[in-house]
C-alpha cells in the first residue's frame, strides 16, 4: 500500500476514535453507558442518524446545527475529532505501524478524555487514571515478557515493566510531595489574608493531578514526569493571563496543561532535555 494511503487511513481512524472520545467525555462524568443508547442531540434528544454522525464532515454539512431542532452543535465535537486525528497521524509518523503505536494511541486518547472532562467539571472520575495506569503496566509487562523470550534482557534496569513502575512511584510521589508542601504554603497564605478560602482554592494541586502524573510516569518514565511537571505551569500561566484579561474565573482546569506538556515532551522531549542540559 502506498504510504499516503496509510496516512489517510490513520487520520480517518483518528476521527472515528475522536468521535467515540466525544461520547466518553459527555457520558462518563454522568455515569451513563458509553455504548447505549445511540448518540442523540443534547437539546431535542432526537437520535442522530448514521449519516449525520460522520466525524467532522457531518458537522460541516449540517453547518453546525442539529437537523431536527436547528440548535447549534458545539464546535467542540469536530475539534476533539480533529485533535485526535492529528495526534494519531503524528504518532504514526513518529512510531510507524508498531506495538508502540497502539500503546500511545491509547495513552493520548485517555489524555484527551481526561482534559476535556476536567475543562467541564474541574475534576475527573478517579477511575480514569487508574484504568490508564493498569493498562500501561499491562503493555509494559507484555513487552517485558517478549524481550525475555527473545533473550534480549540483560539486567533489571532494562526491563520495561521496571522502568514503568519506577515512573509510577516517582510520578505520584513527586507530585504528592509538591501538593503536600503547596497546600501548607497555601493555607499559611490564606490564613495570612484572614479570608475564607473560596471553594477549590484550598488545594494547590488536586489528587487528580497526582494520579495523572503517575500515569505519565508509567507511559513515559521519570524524565517525562520532571519535564511535564515544570513545563505545564508555563502553558497554564499563558492561559491565566488571557483569562484574567477577559475577567473569567481564576479557577483553571490543570489537566489540559499537563496533557499539552506531555504531548510536547513526547514529540520534542529529547530536544528539550538537550536544551536544558538535563542528562542522567
Ligand atoms: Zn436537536
Amino acid at each position: 500500500m502506498p504510504e499516503a494511503v496509510n496516512r489517510i487511513f490513520v487520520f480517518i481512524f483518528g476521527t472515528i476514535v475522536g468521535s467515540f472520545l466525544n461520547v466518553c467525555i459527555y457520558r462518563l462524568p454522568k455515569d451513563a453507558s458509553i455504548v447505549k443508547p445511540r448518540s442523540f442531540c443534547p437539546h431535542c434528544k432526537t437520535p442522530i442518524l448514521f449519516y449525520d454522525n460522520i466525524p467532522i464532515i457531518s458537522f460541516i454539512l449540517l453547518r453546525g446545527k442539529c437537523r431536527s431542532c436547528k440548535e447549534k452543535i458545539s464546535l467542540r465535537y469536530p475539534l476533539v475529532e480533529l485533535i485526535t486525528a492529528i495526534i494519531f497521524l503524528a504518532l504514526y509518523l513518529h512510531l510507524g505501524l508498531s506495538w508502540q503505536l497502539a500503546k500511545y494511541m491509547f495513552f493520548f486518547s485517555l489524555l484527551i478524555v481526561v482534559s476535556f472532562i476536567d475543562i467541564d467539571y474541574h475534576a475527573i472520575p478517579a477511575y480514569l487514571c487508574f484504568i490508564g495506569i493498569v493498562m500501561g503496566l499491562l503493555f509494559e509487562a507484555i513487552a517485558t515478557v517478549n524481550l525475555l523470550k527473545a533473550g534480549q534482557l540483560t539486567s533489571l534496569e532494562l526491563m520495561p515493566i521496571y522502568i514503568s513502575l519506577q515512573g509510577l512511584i516517582f510520578g505520584m510521589g513527586f507530585t504528592y510531595l509538591f501538593k503536600f508542601f503547596g497546600d501548607i504554603l497555601l493555607s499559611i497564605y490564606l490564613g495570612f489574608r484572614k479570608k475564607e478560602s473560596i471553594e477549590g482554592e484550598k488545594e494547590s494541586l488536586g489528587l487528580g493531578d497526582v494520579d495523572f502524573m503517575g500515569l505519565v510516569g508509567v507511559f513515559l518514565g521519570i524524565k517525562a514526569v520532571i519535564v511535564v511537571f515544570f513545563l505545564a505551569p508555563f502553558f497554564a500561566l499563558l492561559y491565566s493571563a488571557g483569562a484574567l484579561f477577559f475577567k473569567k474565573s481564576h479557577l483553571i482546569p490543570y489537566l489540559p496543561y499537563l496533557s499539552l506538556a506531555t504531548a510536547v515532551f513526547f514529540f520534542w522531549g529529547n530536544q528539550i532535555l538537550r536544551f536544558i542540559g538535563f542528562t542522567f
